[in-house]
Parts: C-alpha cells; structure tokens; sequence
C-alpha cells in the first residue's frame, strides 16, 4: 500500500505557498511549498496554472528507484497566469496551453545529427517542481519550442497525452514504418495503444500483442488491424508468423518491461527486421545475442524522449483525432494520486490523469 499524508506545514514568512505532490523513498504526500515565481527565474519566463497532468511510467519508475524528494509529473496541461515573454508574442496571460518538459538546443552534434535527447541540454530543461503542483514554472526556451495553446475540439486529459504520443512518434519514424510495412507493438499498455495508432497514422499495418484481455479488445477497438492475447513465447510467435506469410513482422516495438518479451521479439520478428526498444526491463543482462543480430541482420535501436518537431506532430495527430485517446484515461485527484500510482501499477487503470486545478 502506498503510504498517504497530507502535511500542512505554518510558514511565517510572506511567500505564497501552493499544493503539490511530493515523492519520496516511494512514498507520496501532499505537501505546501512556495510558488515558484517569475522573479526567482529572472522575470523572464511564465508562470502556470496547472489543470491537470498525465501519470507516467517513467514517473513511476522514478517514484520506485529514485529516492529522493521530488515533484513528479511532465504530461501538463494548464492555464498562463503571469508571462514575461518577450519577443515570443503568440503566448500570453490567460491562454490554456498543453507543454513538453525538455528542450533541445538545436545546435550541438547530438541535435545535428536527431538525437535531440542525448542532447546536454534536453535534460537540463525542465519544468518546474514537476507537473503534480498546483502551479508550474515555464522557461522562455519552453515558451519558444514546446508550448502549445490547446485546441478547442479536444478536453484537458485528451491533450495531456501530447507528450506520450510525441515518444511514439518518434519511435516510429525512427523504426522506419510506412505503408506495406507490418509492426508488432508487444505489450498493450496505454504506450501500446498509442504507439499502435500512431502506426496506422504513418499507414503501417500493426498487430497488437498483451496478456489482458480486455487491452486486446480495445487496440481492436482502436483501429489496430488486429490484436491477440498472449499464450506464451512459442504459440504467439508462430501466430505472429501465420499472420505475416511465415516471414514475421518487420519491426517489433516493445513496450513491455519484462525479460522474457525478449526471446518473444526475436522469435517474431522477421530476418533482417527491426526490434526497437521502448522499456527498461528488470534483469539489464539479458540481452539480444551478438549472433543472432548478425546473422539475421537484424536492427535493434532505441527511442527515449520527443523533438519539439515530435510534439507538433503528435499535436495534429491527436487534434485531427487521428489518433483518439478518449478511453484510455481514469481522472484522479490530486489528493488520490497515491492511489492512482498503485492502480497503475497493479494495471487496474491503463492510464491516471491527475485533475489538479480548474480555469
Ligand atoms: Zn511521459
Ligand atoms: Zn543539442
């Protein structure tokens, strides 16, 4: 059980003090802490009101393996309240905007070369304390690259997913999909279910593969071409193979953490396929054989965090509803976002959505 307090601590001094959820030795509180302000980050910048924000799997990685205290949360939607923007004029106060946390410099040979989040500066850029407070510092290199005014069509926790998109829709340009292509997305998580849309938006053909019943039943719902229940390593690869003329699936994301989805790949993938890697699993020493890749030559690559060109995308993705979102999210708030953290893990919700603020 994920321990819950709610601490309300007597400053005596003249900040204005906000709400937010602290992360500590995996345990979460709400606690007050100062607003941050527009002076402290020299004037320069916006401060946001925060409306809601996505729960990610990285938070919760985070939330187990870091144990320092922290403000989780980057998937934010919220509202400008106070702007010092400068030259970039198409933000100002008032305006409801969704944002991305961190910021490439364009610049350096990662950047030239499209590995925006190897990138020295894409980690240093962040929101902050982190998305689950009740306002948020944004950086005038954020209010240039990754700040979006949220569109009309679209509620507050359908655009929250901007960001989650955007990292599949990296990796699926960087896998190389386009039509005639067939992808097998292991794992039907709410990554799953985007990054099987965001398949078909660039016209693959996509088979979805997990464990749940009901997630199946959803990517068929979704537009996947078509999707199974796992049986086990052997049964579903050889389905797998049925369905793609005994040659197995071209590229192979995989968006499940577990050790044993790697034998699973390589048996599904096809001779001189693609296997890209979208997880972290537990045991780091299992590993794709050196000979298999050689001698299947095979590509295995890895996709971790989006451009802002990435974002844009997902943006018009999710705004021409290319890619619908609608039921993959369960609305907390922030009070409960413990409980949100362990529906999450224990897979009774696909997705929480943290209600924070309203405008
Ligand atoms: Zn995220
Ligand atoms: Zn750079």
């Amino acid at each position: 059980m994920i321990e819950f307090l709610i601490i309300n601590t007597d400053y005596g001094d003249n900040d204005i003090y906000m709400k937010a959820a602290v992360a500590e030795n995996q345990k979460i509180s709400i606690q007050e802490m100062p607003q941050p302000t527009l002076q402290e980050h020299g004037a320069k910048g916006a401060i946001v009101k925060v409306l809601g924000c996505g729960l990610c799997g990285s938070d919760i990685v985070k939330f187990i393996h870091d144990g320092n205290a922290k403000v989780l949360g980057h998937e934010v939607v919220g509202e400008i309240v106070e702007i010092n923007n400068g030259m970039f004029s198409k933000l100002k106060k008032g305006d409801k905007v969704v944002l991305g946390h961190h910021v490439p410099c364009m610049d350096c040979d990662y950047c030239r070369n499209q590995s925006y989040s190897m990138c020295r500066q894409f980690k240093k850029t962040n929101i902050f304390p982190g998305g689950f407070a009740e306002y948020i510092y944004v950086s005038p290199l954020h209010l240039q690259n990754t700040v979006f005014k949220t569109p009309e069509k679209l509620d507050d926790m359908e655009i929250s997913f901007m960001e989650p998109l955007a990292c599949c829709v990296r990796a699926v340009e960087r896998a190389g999909v386009h039509k005639g292509t067939t992808s097998l997305v292991i794992g039907l998580g709410s990554i799953g279910l985007l990054m099987g849309q965001a398949v078909k938006a660039f016209e693959g053909d996509v088979i979805g593969c997990d464990l749940i019943e009901e997630r199946v039943a959803l990517a068929n719902n979704l537009n996947f071409d078509v999707s199974l229940k796992f049986k086990d390593n052997d049964a579903t690869s050889a389905k797998i193979k049925e369905m793609t003329c005994s040659i197995g699936a071209d590229i192979v994301f995989m968006t499940a953490g577990s050790d044993s989805t790697l034998d699973f790949a390589l048996k599904s993938v096809r001779d001189g396929g693609t296997i890209l890697v979208f997880s972290s699993v537990k045991n780091d020493t299992t590993g794709y054989t050196n000979n298999e890749i050689y001698y299947r030559e095979l590509k295995i690559l890895g996709s971790y965090s989006p451009s802002p060109e990435d974002l844009e995308t997902a943006y018009n993705l999710l705004t021409k509803k290319k890619v619908i979102v609608k039921y993959l999210s369960t609305v907390y708030p922030l009070e409960d976002i413990g409980r949100a953290i362990e529906d999450t893990m224990t897979n009774k919700t696909l997705k929480a959505y943290i209600k924070i603020g309203q405008n």
